[in-house]
């Protein structure tokens, strides 16, 4: 069957793929990210959700990531799952044009039902956010007060759940099991190496993050931020790398282990910024949609779902949205001008 074309933005680029927040709240507490507690008023519904998703599919999304806060705290992940399985199976469904299914979670609640759950009903890969691996480390990057102890216990936790994956039949060398983490400099660049070891050991992809200035809680300063190219360096001085490139619409660019132990990627959005191929569209939880992870505000489609339009108007509604497309907020960080006001990152889900 022919893929739907995608709707196309100002700058050319076509919509791709559609990073859903199921919740803000988050069971951690990552002073980088710095998750509500609480959840913003008026939550999507289930059916709110798959609208969007539909329309969204309808416009070109292959891709759906379900995010957060923490996906796993949520309730509501489950029924949405079950409705996507069906529409994805069924012949002529805008969902069957969905290829990819997968989510973002810190592994902490990911146990052998959730993740046969995650399986049976059609995710089709798991991203694990973890970093760290001395446990000190751990909790300091996560929040948590109890320091080393509480640091270890939730090691073991996102060892169990990268475990329960694994059985569930999530299999790290067909590329649908990784492992994210964020690189701090001067709060966890210590745990570089040991966290690419931990990787290589798992046979994960491990994807080092640059520290990003999302959201005004964290504190952000661009003598936190560690380029990519440094940690590569650092990386290839222990085991020798070869470059493979950033695939187009991606976020992470790729290096193979010389040694054949798989392979490693870095995500540069504040240093080699993609933005030229950009392909992807967030919705929180309470239903705002962000072309652009450094967007200030978001665009309300929870107003258009409470007017009760069709779907053909919902659609009309997402296309004006993408079509007027035009940001590249993190090429344009330069330009930009300081003390900005910037959505939070537990809030948009990554
Ligand atoms: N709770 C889930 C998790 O831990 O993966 C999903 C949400 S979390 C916001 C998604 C990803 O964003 C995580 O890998 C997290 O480390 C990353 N992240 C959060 N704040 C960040 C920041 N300021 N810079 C770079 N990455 C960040």
């Amino acid at each position: 069957m022919m893929q739907p074309s995608s709707v196309i933005d100002l700058l050319d680029r076509p919509l791709g793929v559609l990073r859903l927040s199921l919740t803000a709240r988050c069971n951690l507490a990552c002073p980088y990210c710095c998750p509500d507690s609480v959840e913003p008023q008026g939550l999507l519904s289930t059916l709110d959700q798959l609208r969007l998703i539909h329309s969204a599919c309808a416009l070109g999304v292959h891709t759906l990531r379900l995010t957060g806060g923490e996906p796993l705290l949520t309730d509501r992940l489950w029924p949405l799952l079950e409705a996507l399985s069906v529409g994805r199976a069924t012949p002529g469904h805008p969902l069957s044009r969905l290829k990819d299914l997968a989510i973002t979670t810190n592994g902490s609640l990911l146990d052998d039902a959730k993740a046969q759950q995650l399986r049976a009903l059609g995710v089709d890969r798991i991203t694990i956010s973890l970093d760290a691996v001395d446990a000190e480390s751990i909790a300091r990057m996560a929040g948590l007060r109890r320091g080393a102890e509480a640091g270890l216990e939730l090691f073991k936790r996102v060892l169990a759940g990268i475990d329960a994956a694994r059985a569930a039949g999530y299999e790290p060398d067909e590329g649908a099991l990784k492992l994210n983490a964020v690189i701090q400099r001067g709060r966890n660049d210590d745990q570089l190496i040991p966290l690419a070891r931990l990787a290589r050991q798992q046979r994960m992809e491990l994807r080092l993050i640059e520290y990003m200035d999302v959201g005004n809680r964290n504190g952000w300063c661009l003598d936190q931020v560690m380029p990519a190219t440094e940690m590569i360096q650092l990386l290839h001085s222990h085991w020798p790398l070869q470059p493979i490139g950033r695939q187009p619409g991606g976020t992470s660019s790729q290096w193979l282990y010389q040694d054949g132990e798989g392979s490693i990627a870095t995500i540069a959005s504040i240093t080699e910024p993609f933005c030229s191929d950009c392909n992807r569209l967030r919705i929180t939880a309470d239903g705002q949609a962000f072309t652009c992870l450094f967007a200030s505000e978001g665009i309300d489609l929870r107003r258009w779902l409470r007017m009760d339009v069709s779907d053909s108007e919902l659609a009309e509604v997402m296309t004006q949205l993408w079509t007027g497309r035009s940001d590249r907020f993190s090429e344009d960080r330069g330009l930009m001008q300081v003390g900005n006001h910037h959505a939070e990152m537990a809030y948009l889900g990554g």
